[in-house]
């Protein structure tokens, strides 16, 4: 019986939002090679172009809204009562927020919160952040910086996000490649849990031998369905779905 749910989303989801995904065939985000802008040698070397990449996206976040996908994930949270819905996100953009998801983990960050690792302090961020800002905290010189997981970094809240994934009953995954690790990893720790895994994407992943179903096509026509049976058949309808094809 289906209790809790695990939800990972990636940068399929808001891409019908007009965020771009990463490519990585490529190895571009919204052009730009990731050993530019997303690692931490780079913010030592070029912290003006790497605060300006970020400036830009968080510029952005004022022009784009929550698609129909982000508020499926929402109403799902609200609206199941048979156990928890745990929402991870790969996403650095605040669309979850936007669409009122509340039980939320930003493992990669987020666009809208700038720290300082010398104190440790997070601060909300809504403005463009000069590259090496003293620390308004504890007076550090140089140290903030943007509360992004960058490549070589471990991402945030692992250890909530390995417990909720080992008392998941149902893994979703939503608009994810399956490349970038942890979270790539996930599916597999949620199937040897037995979770039954489902995948949405256009098409499969790289992770797709985990998924026992999978649904393919946009997120924010799949998903809306998809939340819609499970909250009034549940279990009936997850048996239901054909296995991943
Ligand atoms: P990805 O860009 O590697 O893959 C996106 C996946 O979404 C692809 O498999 C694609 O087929 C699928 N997709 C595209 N449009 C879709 C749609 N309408 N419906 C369903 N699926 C769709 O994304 P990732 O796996 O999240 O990894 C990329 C990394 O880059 C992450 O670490 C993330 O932090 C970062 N990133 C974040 C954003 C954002 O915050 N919105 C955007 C780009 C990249």
């Amino acid at each position: 019986m289906i209790k809790n749910i695990v939800i990972l989303t990636g940068a399929g989801i808001s891409a019908e939002s007009g965020i771009p995904v990463f490519r990585s065939e490529t190895g571009l985000w919204e052009n730009h090679r990731i050993e530019d802008v997303c690692v931490p040698s780079a913010l030592e070397r070029d912290p003006a172009t790497v605060e300006n990449f970020y400036n830009t996206m968080r510029r952005n976040l004022h022009n784009v809204e929550p698609n129909p996908a982000h508020f499926a994930v929402a109403r799902l949270q609200k609206e199941w009562k048979k156990g928890s819905v745990t929402l991870v996100t790969q996403n650095i953009d605040n669309l979850h927020e936007r669409a009122g998801s509340e039980n939320l983990y930003h493992m990669h960050g987020s666009l809208t919160e700038i720290y300082c690792p010398r104190c440790g302090t997070v601060f909300p961020c809504d403005r463009d952040v000069a590259p090496r800002e003293d620390c308004p905290h504890c007076g550090a010189k140089g140290t903030v910086r943007p509360h992004i997981v960058f490549f070589e970094e471990i991402p945030y809240h692992m250890e909530e996000i390995e417990e909720a994934l080992w008392s998941a009953d149902l893994f979703l995954a939503v608009g994810t490649s399956g490349v970038v690790y942890p979270a790539a990893g996930f599916a597999r720790i949620a199937a040897s849990r037995g979770a039954v895994n489902v995948e949405f994407n256009l098409s499969a992943s790289e992770q797709a031998g985990y998924f026992r179903k999978s649904v393919y096509g946009k997120a924010g026509t799949t998903l809306p369905k998809f939340v819609d049976s499970l909250l009034k058949d549940g279990d009936s309808f997850i048996e239901s779905l054909p296995a991943r094809s």
